[in-house]
């Protein structure tokens, strides 16, 4: 076996980039990190979850949960309310915090900020900022990106993590998919803001950050949902209002939102949901349309098997399945452990093992988001008072009480045989 150590580029540097390059540094792998945004904005994005399954990971870089401590929300319930503000019932997260370890829920961009700066002292790790990579080819012993500034990059393998419009997909596809999001037939309106306005404007949406602290809370109508999450001990509050809407946009995370539109959605709902939304300062309200993309047959290059496509890039998830950092951070774990065992003459082995082990998991989750959503949507009213817990969130073993590093381990010889005997996906 080759002793030299594999070399890795990977493209984009969200969390399934970062995770990725984490995860190949720890195991002595180095990567190079290209990033086409010229610099991180702390003020991207919102709220962002991160169940058991990968808020696990944070606790193998060391430093990470001390930093993750103090910005992250520390509530334990869920309190439900019916769309005119009766409340229906509360779900505790005390029992699987102490069965499967605590979550992560907390700003994107102050997050995301931790694992940059984590990734970005790690002698192996490379970052490039202001590097748009613009197209992949692959040769039998190596692959290679292009950025738009014309520099060529060559490695052993290419993780394409380049979120939602990645541009890989065509070369795994064979054709350009780029354009080419399905509407879901849902937008959420999305806000983050200092929490002041709630403590002065209105007493009757100060309880939700004072003296209560992180509060968590959600209004359950027909075909909408709209939750609110308190953090930083109650200084800081965002919400978010998934409604129908069939607008045919492409995805953003910045697309401004109205807030006589949001109230539209709302009418007549619980005064307490219509206040918030006009304490919101517009300039923290946003319109995010939710769109889907078909599962790819696979997440590999067809060709020569040195490019991947990790995270959203290959799998997008609805919000409502409150799984898809988790699993784009998974994705880069399982890499790593992959490439770990294989080494560098079996990284195309490597490879198909790390898609074989992820394609089933990932398809199966990616469903749930469409399940809760209807769980909320189309609820049965009669039937959601007699049992009034049937509003929770799932919360599924099989999901959050998952080790994906250990899995992959494991699952590793048993299946290279799979694909050796030429057992499909
Ligand atoms: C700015 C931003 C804000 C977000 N806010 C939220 C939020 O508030 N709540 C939530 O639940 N989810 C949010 N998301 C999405 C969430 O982070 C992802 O769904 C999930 O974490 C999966 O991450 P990912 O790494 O696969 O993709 P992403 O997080 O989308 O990361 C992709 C990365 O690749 C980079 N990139 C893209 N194309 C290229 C290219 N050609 N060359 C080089 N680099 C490239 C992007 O700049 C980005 O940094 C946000 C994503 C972004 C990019």
């Amino acid at each position: 076996m080759s002793s030299s150590p594999i070399s890795v580029i990977i493209v984009g540097a969200g969390f399934a980039g970062l995770t990725a390059a984490l995860e190949l540094s720890r195991k002595s792998i180095p990567v190079l990190l290209l990033e086409k945004s010229p610099s991180l904005s702390q003020t991207l994005g919102d709220i962002i979850s991160f169940g058991q399954n990968s808020s696990r990971f944070f606790a193998k870089w060391p430093g990470v949960l001390e930093k993750l401590d103090p910005i992250i929300h520390q509530s334990t319930e869920f309190h439900f309310h019916d769309w005119q503000g009766k409340f229906v019932t509360t779900q505790s997260f005390v029992e699987e915090h102490r069965k499967w370890g605590t979550r992560v829920n907390g700003h994107r961009g102050e997050i995301h900020q931790i694992l940059f700066d984590q990734a970005s002292a790690q002698p192996n790790i490379s970052i490039l900022l202001n590097q748009t990579v613009m197209s992949y080819s692959e040769t039998k012993d190596s692959a290679i990106v292009t950025t738009s500034s014309g520099h060529t990059f060559t490695a052993d393998l290419v993780l394409a993590a380049e979120g939602v419009h990645s541009r890989a997909r065509s070369k795994i596809l064979g054709y350009d998919d780029h354009s080419r999001p399905t509407p879901s037939g849902y937008a959420v309106f999305r806000a983050w803001f200092p929490s002041s306005p709630l403590l002065t404007s209105n007493p009757l949406i100060k309880h939700l950050v004072y003296p209560n602290g992180d509060t968590h809370n959600g209004w359950i109508g027909k075909d909408v949902h709209f939750l609110t999450a308190s953090i930083k001990n109650g200084t800081e509050f965002s919400w978010v209002c998934t409604h129908a809407d069939d607008a045919q946009i492409k995805e953003s995370w910045q697309f401004p939102g109205s807030k006589e539109k949001a109230l539209k959605v709302v009418e007549g709902w619980d005064p307490i949901v219509q206040e918030i939304i006009r304490v919101t300062p517009e300039d923290r309200l946003f319109d995010y349309k939710l769109v889907f993309r078909d599962p790819l047959p696979t997440f590999v290059s067809p060709e020569h098997g040195r490019i991947a496509v990790i995270g959203d890039a290959a799998h997008p998830f609805l919000p409502t399945s409150v799984q898809g950092a988790s699993q784009a951070m998974e994705d880069g774990v399982v890499m790593a452990a992959c490439l770990d065992i294989a080494g560098k003459d079996k990284v195309q082995e490597a490879v198909k093992v790390w898609e074989r082990i992820r394609y089933e998991r990932v398809h199966a989750i990616q469903k749930t988001g469409v399940q809760t959503r209807e769980q909320w949507h189309k609820a049965d009213w009669d039937a959601i008072w007699k049992n009034p817990d049937s509003l929770h969130l799932k919360r599924e073993a099989w999901i959050l009480d998952f080790d994906a590093e250990k899995v992959a381990y494991q699952r590793y010889q048993e299946v290279r045989k799979e694909l050796e005997s030429g057992e499909k996906l």
